[in-house]
């Protein structure tokens, strides 16, 4: 089983790919994060990405193919079950990830969809405080604190983060869903798009995707 999920900022995406890999057994692929770690790592693939940023370059599409052919490759003997998160992110990516399965002889990936009113994200990204001493997250409008402004565990006192303001949050989620559209229009066409109601609670909504892996696996 590989599944694609795909949920903008404020859906609850990080939330349910670690339930996944939980309860799956699921091997997580965050291309941005392997990236960075083949850098740290020094690996043949680090070092290229390293030289193309040091030159002010863009690490492009082929650098990223051969990273997650490296990173299945890795894991291709124990499993074959993948969750791809946050990629592919352009029609171009789509092809290659097509390809990489098709070398790799893995099924079709599922594509999961969280799906929230951008409305409800602006509330709960704008709405988040964090303590500054336990870092419990609180949010104003959803699950505020008994007392303004402190934290109900430590009595710390509770942060905003200073680009969760309306209208960087805005301007985000613009940039997702312009950056999606397109991709995941492509996997509806060819039937492997569920798109899934994340407005209620993490639980909720993991039951929503399980409904979605035992339906068509
Ligand atoms: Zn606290």
């Amino acid at each position: 089983m590989n599944l694609i999920l795909f949920g903008p900022p404020g859906s609850g995406k990080g939330t349910q790919s670690a339930r996944l890999v939980g309860h799956y057994g699921m091997t997580h692929i965050s291309t941005g994060d392997a990236l960075r770690a083949a850098i740290r790592n020094k690996s043949e693939i680090g070092m290229r990405a390293q030289a193309i940023m040091e030159r002010g370059g863009l690490v492009g599409d082929e650098l990223v193919t051969d990273l997650l052919r490296s990173i299945i490759g890795e894991h291709r003997d124990t499993t074959d079950s993948f969750l791809f998160d946050g990629y592919p992110r352009t029609r171009q990516q789509v092809m290659n990830l097509d390809q990489v399965i098709e070398e790799f002889n893995l099924s079709p990936p599922a594509v999961i969809q969280l799906d929230v009113p951008d409305e409800t994200l602006i509330l709960r990204l704008t709405g988040r405080r964090l303590c500054a001493h336990c870092r419990a997250v609180f949010n104003i409008y959803f699950s505020p604190a008994r007392q303004n402004g402190v934290c109900d565990i430590c009595a710390g006192p509770l942060m905003k983060r200073v680009d969760d303001n309306p209208e960087t949050t805005r301007e985000r989620l613009r940039v997702y869903h312009g950056q999606s559209r397109p991709v995941l229009e492509q996997y509806q066409e060819r039937g492997l798009l569920y798109t899934i109601d994340a407005t209620g609670s993490a639980d909720e909504v993991f039951r929503k995707i399980n409904s979605v892996i035992e339906e068509n696996y």
